[in-house]
């Protein structure tokens, strides 16, 4: 059974291909780049390769990219490189005649406006007025297959693993003992170890009855604050030297620091109530893997 993943070279995308491999899946990504197993976004827009069993999407130009300054041309690099991708394997499957069994594409919590106050679960309307709130309803638009196939949205929180996303990014303050909360780290930060959501993405292929939108998050709810203590404690590095939010709108620009100075309370109704079982629920558990990365004092 071949699973179709647009960009499958990512963080995400390359540990969700090794999972798949192991479960006996044939792994083919869509790649902006040529290799051996891959195809092109061109190839993509004459339809899907025949047996196709699923599609993934987890394409998507990094938005945290510190060398890449907020400006308009990047900002439409950052939507186009999820609405575009998005778009383009649903056409696929309308133009397929052999129909994959479900489409599963990967998003982002950001659909839900930052807030200290509300509580958000898969049920909650998307109503921020943000440039990610906005991005996020093009997002999950644009993944709508007509005839409709089993469609499955996973709404990621931030997403724990060595090899990229903000771990990657915090290793080296942390090891100089810079680290720190961002702020007054009283924001919330929805998160999931990637071992969870690339086995979330396995178990929405599998199960027929799963569909909709799912929150990727587990269901420890922490803050940024709460977070940064327990990669600390880890790692046995210390934690106090906060970042001022000020600098960080300086450095990133606010509408895109905002991914690290606000953030939302989310739980995984819909997950739990499928049955989903968590790996690493807490975010104890979580930090614990990364321990390794540097050696103790
Ligand atoms: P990566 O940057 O590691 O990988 C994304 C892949 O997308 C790349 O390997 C690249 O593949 C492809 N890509 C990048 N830019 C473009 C572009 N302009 N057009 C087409 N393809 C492009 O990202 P992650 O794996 O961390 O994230 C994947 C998706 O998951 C993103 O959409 C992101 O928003 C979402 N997500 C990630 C979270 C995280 O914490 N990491 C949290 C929540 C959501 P190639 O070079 O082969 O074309």
């Amino acid at each position: 059974k071949t699973v179709l993943i647009g960009g499958g070279t990512g963080f995400i995308g390359k540990r969700l291909g090794e999972i798949l491999h192991k479960n006996k899946y044939n792994v083919l990504n869509v790649s902006r780049m040529p290799s051996a197993n891959s195809i092109t976004w061109t190839t993509v827009e004459t339809g899907l390769p025949e047996q196709t069993h699923a599609v993934v999407n987890v394409a998507g130009q990094q938005t945290m990219d510190f060398t890449r300054s907020w400006t308009p041309g990047f900002k439409q690099n950052v939507k186009n490189s999820r609405v575009f991708t998005t778009r383009a394997l649903a056409t696929a499957i309308n133009k397929s005649s052999g129909k994959p069994k479900v489409y599963v594409v990967v998003t982002g919590v950001g659909a839900y406006e930052p807030s200290e106050t509300n509580k958000y679960d898969e049920t909650s309307p998307t109503t921020g007025k943000d440039f990610f709130s906005k991005l996020l309803v093009e997002w999950e638009e644009a993944a709508k297959v007509d005839p409709p196939v089993r469609l499955v949205i996973i709404r990621s929180g931030v997403v724990l693993g060595r090899d990229g996303g903000m771990i990657k990014n915090m290793i080296l303050p942390f090891f100089f003992g810079l680290g720190g909360p961002i702020g007054s780290g009283k924001q919330y930060l929805p998160w999931i170890h990637i071992e969870d959501l690339t086995r979330l993405i396995t178990f929405a292929i599998e199960n027929e009855n799963v569909n909709g939108i799912l929150n990727g998050v587990a269901p420890h709810v922490i803050t940024n604050g709460e977070f940064t203590q327990a990669f600390a404690k880890a790692l046995s590095r210390p934690a106090f030297l906060p970042v001022p939010e000020f600098v960080l709108n300086f450095l990133l620009h606010e509408e895109r620091a905002m991914l690290m100075t606000k953030g939302q309370h989310v739980t995984p109704k819909r997950v739990l109530d499928y049955g989903f079982k968590y790996k690493y629920d807490k975010i104890d558990e979580a930090c614990m893997e990364f321990a390794h990365l540097f050696p103790k004092k």
